[in-house]
């Protein structure tokens, strides 16, 4: 789904990104942990060219993603994205920050994407707000939303940016459990969390970023458990 070769991005003189390599199969669901500062969603940014970078590839479904691809909205769609603020639309209910996407990007019928909104709300648990405005749910609601906004587009590929690192520590668990059967429905993702009860129960793979190198990945069992390099050990040792 994803390839990418030695990125390298730099804001101004400050170096960012120094080489990242990363491949992720269909299905596969790829765990990102790091210190603050590390480069990671700045990683995230760049693979749906929310930044550019200076040097190396970013393949996705056999294109290459930099400056000059010119289908770079409907690159878009396919790769869904959820930040650590929701970005909700608060003046539009549920089913409107949902269909407003679909129905305007790719000219789905409003009735299509409707039938679909409710779908998409029974799945992660909020049928009955689908008129609710976000000001009225609570922050693990909003955060389902989002995640129900952006499976509305049907994305080949999902990035989540600490995606509960905002919410109170009663509604984390409502959304890992709406990730975890997204992961375990086969769909690609890349997340940057340090849930590691998460990454443990549904990564691949995890990656340790720091000052913009992978510096360590493996199997969940094998960072956890058995972390080879030093950087890596004080990090876990700090978040677990
Ligand atoms: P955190 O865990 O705090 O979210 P992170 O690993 O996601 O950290 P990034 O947000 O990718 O880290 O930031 C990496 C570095 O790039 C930081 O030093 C940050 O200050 C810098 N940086 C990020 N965005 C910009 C920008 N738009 N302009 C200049 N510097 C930036
Ligand atoms: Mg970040």
């Amino acid at each position: 789904v994803l390839e990418v070769r030695d990125l390298h991005k730099s804001f101004g003189h400050l170096n960012v990104l120094n080489g990242i390599n990363l491949k992720i199969e269909k299905g596969e669901t790829i765990v990102i942990i790091g210190p603050s500062g590390g480069g990671k969603s700045t990683f995230l940014r760049c693979i749906n060219h929310l930044e550019d970078y200076q040097k190396g590839e970013i393949i996705f479904l056999g294109q290459k993603i930099d400056r000059h691809t010119t289908n770079l909205n409907e690159i878009r769609t396919k790769i869904g994205m959820v930040f650590q603020h929701f970005n909700l639309f608060p003046h539009m209910s549920v089913l409107e920050n949902l269909i407003l996407a679909p129905t305007k990007v790719k000219k789905i019928p409003e009735k299509e994407a409707i039938e679909k909104a409710k779908k998409i709300l029974e799945r992660v648990g909020l049928i009955e707000k689908i008129e609710a405005y976000p000001d009225n749910l609570s922050g693990g609601q909003k955060q389902r939303v989002a995640i129900a906004r952006a499976l509305m587009m049907e994305p080949v590929l999902m990035l989540f940016d600490e995606p509960t690192s905002a919410l109170d520590p009663e509604l984390v668990g409502e959304v890992l459990e709406v990730m975890k059967d997204l992961a375990r429905s086969g769909m690609t993702m890349i997340v940057v969390t340090h849930e590691m009860g998460f990454a443990k129960e549904v990564a691949d793979r995890i990656i340790f970023i720091d000052k913009g190198v992978i510096v360590e990945e493996g199997t969940p069992d094998e960072i956890m458990k058995n972390p080879k390099n030093q950087r890596t050990k004080e990090f876990l040792r700090h978040i677990l």
